[in-house]
């Protein structure tokens, strides 16, 4: 049957994040004919249009009032609640993103709804659409059927293909102007100061390099960042690396940091604690680099070097400069 399917797109920096591309997918797949629509926040929202058009949505809704620049969570609730509303969708997707992780609970427990949140991947089966979530920090996947009414869900960065794109497709374009109830409003972001560098979003990332307590120094995360930028990747770290005070906590991965999947991803001097595997277990190939041969990441890894990354890593950089 037809659906009516609402995506709320992602925008990091003026662009559009991949994941806003992937709920489109999404959509598009379960839409079965009906319409797709996205709605983008911000000052950028109408130059992000033919994008989203090329990517399938059919209709795209741009809300661009300058209270939606950066995120706070009250404008985006009233905002997406307004939009809802007026799109009336049978169902809603949004990136399980910071802003999405935020934004989609407050949004289904003041309309009532249910949520199906970091959905990993989504089928249709026999006329159902069935998704699939991580439970036990990713030791274990459940597949969830919604049995009635609006289905709403989150979908994991990375992991759906978003469709190619067809410059031919179009959309049409509605303006919302939102009206925000001012009292609400409880937050107003005055500066953004990034503790990260600029460069690729690490949950976005198709290649990390990866460094944990074994680094041993700022310093030690230099080669990883060397190997990282080689290809095209983004850093990361084990939570002993940030307690140790060698890195940012937002490079953090794990159960309490960010969750990643990227096509490959590199943990150097990491011992594989249950904690971090929640953050990166899901990885299309996993290279473990340790020097003992009993730690745990070697478990979870599809190539392991058993050796010292300090040797290991610029060896690695190296040869792959010569391909
Ligand atoms: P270690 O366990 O100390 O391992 C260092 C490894 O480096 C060792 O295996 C060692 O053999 C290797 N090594 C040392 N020198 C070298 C060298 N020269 N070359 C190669 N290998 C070398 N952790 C996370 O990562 N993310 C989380 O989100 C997270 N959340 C947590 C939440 C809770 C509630 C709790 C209790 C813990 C959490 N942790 C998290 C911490 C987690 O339990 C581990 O303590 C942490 O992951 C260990 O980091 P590590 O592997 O870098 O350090």
């Amino acid at each position: 049957m037809s659906k009516n399917v609402l995506i709320l797109a992602d925008v990091r920096d003026k662009k559009l994040r991949n994941v806003a591309l992937e709920c489109l997918a999404v959509a598009r797949m379960i839409a079965d004919g009906g319409k797709v629509t996205a709605t983008v926040f911000g000052s950028s929202a109408k130059d992000l249009v033919e994008q989203l058009a090329h990517h399938g949505a059919d209709h795209v809704i741009t809300v661009s009032n300058p209270e939606l620049d950066q995120y706070t969570s009250d404008a985006y609730f009233q905002a997406f609640k307004q939009v809802i509303e007026k799109v009336q969708p049978d169902a809603i997707f949004t990136g399980h993103t910071a802003v999405g992780r935020d934004v989609s609970p407050r949004i289904a427990a003041r309309l009532g709804l249910g949520l199906i949140s970091d959905c990993t991947s989504v089928e249709v089966q026999d006329g159902k659409i069935i998704f699939t979530r991580p439970i036990y920090a990713g030791k274990a996947f459940v597949k969830k059927a919604v049995k009635e009414g609006l289905i709403f869900a989150t979908i994991r960065p990375n992991n759906i293909e978003a469709l190619a794109t067809d410059t031919s497709r179009t959309a049409t374009v509605e303006d919302l102007v939102v009206s925000f109830d001012k009292d609400l409003l409880r937050t107003i972001v005055k500066e953004v100061v990034r503790k990260t560098a600029d460069g690729v979003d690490l949950s976005e990332a198709r290649v990390v390099v990866s460094g944990g307590r074994g680094v041993k120094s700022e310093d030690g995360f230099k080669p990883l960042q060397e190997l990282a930028d080689l290809l095209g990747g983004a850093v990361g770290a084990s939570r002993g690396a940030c307690d140790a005070g060698y890195c940012d906590y937002g490079l953090q991965i794990g159960q309490t940091g960010k969750v990643v999947t990227p096509d490959l991803y590199i943990a150097c001097g990491i011992s594989g604690a249950i904690q971090h595997l929640a953050g990166m277990s899901n990885s299309k190939v996993i290279v473990a680099i340790n020097k003992d041969p009993e730690a745990n990441i070697f478990q979870v890894a599809d190539y392991g070097i058993v050796g010292d990354l300090f040797e290991v890593v610029p060896l690695l950089t190296e040869e792959l400069k010569k391909v």
